[in-house]
């Protein structure tokens, strides 16, 4: 039963997927902005300034139409573009966010008017997105949102809290989901309000995390003002648009990742003890697994385009990468051992980056229930 839920066709590369490729590589071996900056903040800076080099050079919004500053290609040449950005070893687009999910849904379900206004940004990395979905009490659980949104006059005046949003500090804009109906409950009565960071009444406070990066925040709204209007798709609508927005997050995301812990587990393949059968044979399981996981990035990123994708299909994708990120890691402390334990090298900063993996969109515990209810057909336990 599983087999049939997973979509059958695969992305196809031809000779513009190619021709593209050649391109890209020749473009990003000029180009190379060298290291990765060690400060953080440098590094969000420079990868501000990545994205608009690569904007301007037409590699950005492949896929995405001619009439919002796209390319007018398919989702292969976006493949093609996360396979380059992956195996030169440059760092995941800045606006991610932006460029893959939130434009995308814009484009899907918004008015005119704010693609006009907002998607030039994104492309650009003028104006950076975040997702203000999870709160404190509601992140496994998104439908207890209670961040509210009343409207007075042409206003709508937000108050409440976010919690792990990424990269809130350095955003200009937010996309958040906020109770716009009194008294609703639930799935009902949300909406997507479209916030300027900059507004009055809004604190970002940092969390550091365990790797001592402030990459995540605490979010307050406090009597912020934005237009009522400034909303993706309608009043009411919230809980649509979110769903919309989340199917968008996986298909490039994983295939970008697992080209990049490929390039790990080379790394450390290189480096083994040949007489241990044990962490051979370990080693072998994770290449499978990433065989694995790129075949369903692929088959998730043909779902996408022919527009077959089924719900809950790609909590596969996110559970594949979460197992797979894992054990590599954890493989790499054991065979690194010291260096790793004594935090000497990249390993240890990944290892403990990738327990990250299994909380991020969606925690792995949520993704089994989806996988049993949606695609197994196995009804919740009494
Ligand atoms: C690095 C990182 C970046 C993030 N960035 C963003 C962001 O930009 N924007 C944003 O909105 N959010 C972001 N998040 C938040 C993320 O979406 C949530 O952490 C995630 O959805 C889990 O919610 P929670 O942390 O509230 O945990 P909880 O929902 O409180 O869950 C705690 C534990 O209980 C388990 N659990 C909960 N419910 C069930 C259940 N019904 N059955 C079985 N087990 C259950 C969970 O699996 C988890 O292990 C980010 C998180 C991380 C780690």
């Amino acid at each position: 039963m599983i087999l049939d839920s997973f979509p059958s066709p695969t992305l196809s590369f031809g000779e513009a997927e190619s021709e593209l490729r050649e391109r890209l590589r020749d473009w990003i071996a000029a180009n190379d902005p060298g290291e990765v900056p060690e400060d953080y903040e440098e590094r969000l800076r420079s990868g501000v300034r990545w994205q608009a080099a690569l904007n301007d050079a037409g590699f950005i919004g492949l896929s995405w139409p001619r009439e919002y500053g796209g390319h007018g290609l398919g989702l292969a040449a976006e493949a093609v573009l996360a396979e380059q950005m992956a195996t030169s070893g440059q760092p995941e687009l800045i606006n991610r966010i932006g460029v893959y999910m939130i434009g995308p849904t814009m484009m899907d379900m918004d008015t005119e008017e704010h693609r006009r206004r907002f998607l030039p940004g994104m492309l650009d990395a003028s104006e950076l997105w975040c997702q203000g979905f999870s709160e404190p009490d509601a992140g496994s659980d998104l439908a207890a949102v209670r961040t509210s949104g009343r409207v007075d006059g042409d206003d709508l005046v937000i108050n409440g809290q976010k919690v792990w949003t990424s990269r809130a500090h350095i955003a200009r804009w937010c996309a958040a989901l906020v109770r716009t109906e009194p008294g609703s409950q639930r799935h009902t009565g949300l909406s997507m309000a479209i916030v300027d960071m900059g507004a009055p009444g809004i604190t970002v406070r940092a969390l550091p995390q365990i790797l001592g990066e402030p990459h995540f925040n605490e979010v307050f709204f406090d009597d912020v003002r934005v237009p009522a209007e400034d909303l993706i798709g309608r009043p009411g609508d919230g809980w649509r648009v979110a769903m919309q927005m989340l199917s968008y997050e996986r298909g490039l995301f994983v295939l970008e990742r697992q080209i990049r812990l490929r390039q790990r587990l080379d790394e450390l393949a290189d480096r083994l003890d040949r007489q241990d059968a044990s962490v051979e044979e370990r080693v072998g399981r994770v290449r499978c697994e990433l065989d694995l996981l790129q075949a369903q990035a692929y088959r998730t990123l043909a779902a996408q385009r022919d527009g077959t994708l089924r719900s809950g299909a790609t909590s596969v994708d996110k559970l594949l990468l979460s197992h797979v990120y894992q054990e590599l890691f954890a493989l790499g402390a054991d065979v690194l051992g010291p260096e790793v334990a004594l935090g000497l090298n990249d390993w240890t900063h990944d290892l403990l980056e990738s327990r990250a993996v299994s909380i991020y969109g969606g925690s792995t515990e949520i993704q089994h229930g989806i996988v049993a209810r949606q695609l197994l057909g196995i009804s919740e336990a009494r």
